[in-house]
């Protein structure tokens, strides 16, 4: 699967509608500090089940939602959707039949988030699946926070080894694994 665009509003700095079209290959983000860059990258962070608002620099899930400017009023609600092509049909079989998968992240100010794929309500834990068995996600290794790499050297072996897992694919079995022992 592969990204092909992304829509913001009321995330963050982002208060009016923004669409960004992602172009195969390498894509470079350039602006001056402040401008929202890092917010760009937390956007996608957070379509795809990031449920730690620490990571998102911020206090509480809900100041990831617009907060007000000298001439703008604070918005009651943030959302992210991540366009992604799915030309190689690996989607999970209910939306597999897509050319496109629209997935979708909403929050309201008091209310939580709640997710869409292609319109169709699901769990927080499908859109992370989904993003874990394409080896990628909130967590995975294709995001690098700043600051990660100097975490990985001085991982010990087992933090490593789930740092490789999440690289091979496989984070999304052992997850599932989890769930069914539990059961
Ligand atoms: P740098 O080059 O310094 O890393 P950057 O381009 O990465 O900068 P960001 O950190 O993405 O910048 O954006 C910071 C801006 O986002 C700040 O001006 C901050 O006020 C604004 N911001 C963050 N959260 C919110 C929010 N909830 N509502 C409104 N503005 C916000
Ligand atoms: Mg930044």
């Amino acid at each position: 699967m592969q990204f092909e665009r992304l829509k913001i509003q009321g995330f963050k700095s982002f208060v009016d509608f923004s669409e960004f079209v992602i172009e195969p290959g390498l894509t470079g983000v350039v602006g001056p500090n402040g401008c929202g860059k890092s917010n760009l990258v937390e956007a996608m962070r957070w379509v795809m089940g990031e449920s730690s608002y620490k990571a998102m620099r911020a206090s509480g899930m809900d100041d990831v939602i617009f907060s007000g400017s000298g001439k703008r009023p604070a918005r009651n609600a943030a959302e992210v959707t991540l366009v992604l092509r799915n030309d190689l049909r690996t989607a999970p079989p209910a939306f597999n039949e897509a050319d496109l998968l629209e997935v979708t992240r909403r929050i309201e100010r008091q209310a939580g988030s709640s997710y869409r794929i292609n319109g169709k309500d699901v769990r927080a834990r499908d859109v992370q699946l989904l993003f874990a068995d394409a080896s990628t996600g909130a967590r995975s290794p294709a995001m690098v926070r700043q600051g990660q790499i100097g975490e990985l050297i001085a991982a010990k072996p087992t933090q490593r080894r789930t740092i490789l897992e999440e690289a091979a694919g496989i984070s999304g079995l052992h997850s599932r694994r989890h769930d069914a022992e539990l059961r």
